[in-house]
């Protein structure tokens, strides 16, 4: 008969074979995060991010993510593949877990799913023939870093990232939710975030009312990805070269500043992502923009998404060479790609500009565009 230590031991090498570098046990017990997390939405933090409110209740226990577990695999997989390049005036930036020609979501259920395998077929051989299994990444109501911290990865930071002290924060977390006892790891108590503030003087938009706290609705991680209509006006200024997610209160962190690369090719930037050019975004149609884009993370905002953000950073590059793309980008099909387009017109404040935004508001019908225009236009 196979211990629990032995059976312990065996999942962690199927984990960490499957690529999975960090890999720690707890027991599912209530998350004592509830709290947090229920005046977290309570606050107005999560934005339009209805579906956390929506399955608030679930978070209280990991057996709404799976019946019976008894223990969670806690698992973290290493992102990092180079550093970022420099990004040239009609260029942007992409949040480095983006970079890669995969959607981190299929690379990782792909290795959970083999990982249940193992894990049942270990089961299996123990005698444990009732032993169920489910793997989640990102889309479970779990509170995946309190359980990460259980099971001894690393600590809830400051930045609200987990942090490992040999990972730094470059990594996905993943579960494997089991009905059967495991050996537990020791959590991790400490917090070496100590004296430091580095990412909460760094945030551009102060998106965090206290450490440990992120105000999504301030947050580019969150508003270039998840928020469907206009960038609020107070924070556009400040979305710098952005267009898919914010990397700069990792960047800054010392913990980052000795993390290893992974070994997953996949992670790699491909051509055109680091950084990406953003002019020829305009020209694409949808069926272009899913071509290139339907297997990566730059599908999840959609192509209207994606060019909102991209006039919001052209708009911060006020460069003549910017002019044609944004005018194409006023003509748009999409309400919130035009008034973003205007916006962006507005910020380079040069009769070209101008003459667009004239020209456009005599047919433009929808209000808010409208709106948008005679916003530029007073700017300009
Ligand atoms: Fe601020 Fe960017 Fe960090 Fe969001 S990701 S909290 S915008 S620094
Ligand atoms: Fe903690 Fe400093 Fe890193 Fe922020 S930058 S997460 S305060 S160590």
């Amino acid at each position: 008969m196979t211990s629990t230590s032995q059976l312990t031991q065996s999942l962690k090498v199927a984990a960490r074979r499957l690529g999975f570098e960090l890999v720690g046990t707890c027991p599912a017990v209530t998350p004592t995060g509830f709290h947090h997390f229920s005046q977290w939405l309570e606050a107005g933090y999560a934005g339009e991010m209805h579906y956390l409110e929506d399955r608030k209740q679930a978070y209280q226990s990991p057996q709404s993510v799976h019946p019976e577990t008894m223990s969670l695999l806690m698992l973290g997989m290493n992102y990092q593949s180079t550093v970022p390049a420099q990004t040239p005036i009609g260029f942007g930036r992409i949040a480095r877990y983006a970079w890669g020609n995969v959607d981190y979501h299929d690379l990782i259920h792909e290795r959970l799913r083999l990982l249940k395998t193992e894990a049942l077929n270990l089961f299996s051989e123990a005698g444990l023939k009732h032993a169920t299994a489910r793997g989640v990444v990102d889309t479970a109501p779990l509170l995946e870093r309190e359980f990460a911290q259980l099971a001894g990865l690393g600590w809830a930071a400051k930045n609200t990232m987990l942090i490992n002290r040999d990972q730094g924060s470059w990594f996905f977390i993943a579960a494997l939710l089991v009905n059967i006892e495991l050996e537990y790891d020791e959590p991790f108590t400490a917090n070496h975030c100590g004296t430091c503030t580095a990412c909460l003087d760094a945030c551009p938009t102060n998106a965090f009312p206290a450490a440990g706290v992120l105000d999504a609705t301030k947050c580019f991680s969150y508003l270039t990805i998840e928020h469907r209509g206009a960038i609020p006006v107070e924070l556009r200024d400040l979305m710098g070269e952005w267009i898919l997610g914010c990397d700069i209160c990792q960047e800054v962190c010392p913990w980052n500043r000795k993390a290893p690369i992974s070994v997953e090719a996949q992670f790699n930037p491909i051509e055109g992502q680091n950084p990406i050019e953003l002019r020829p975004l305009f020209s694409l149609t949808d069926e272009q923009f899913r071509q290139r884009f339907r297997h990566t993370p730059l599908w999840r905002p959609k192509r209207r998404g994606i060019l909102r953000n991209a006039a919001m950073v052209l708009g911060n590059q006020p460069s003549d060479e910017n002019l044609p793309a944004l005018n194409l980008g006023l003509d748009d099909v999409e309400p919130l790609v035009r008034g973003a387009s205007a916006w962006a017109l507005g910020k380079h404040r040069s009769q070209s500009a101008k003459d667009f935004l004239m020209q456009r508001l005599m047919l433009e019908q929808d209000a808010e565009v409208r709106a948008e225009i005679q916003m530029a236009l007073a700017l300009s």
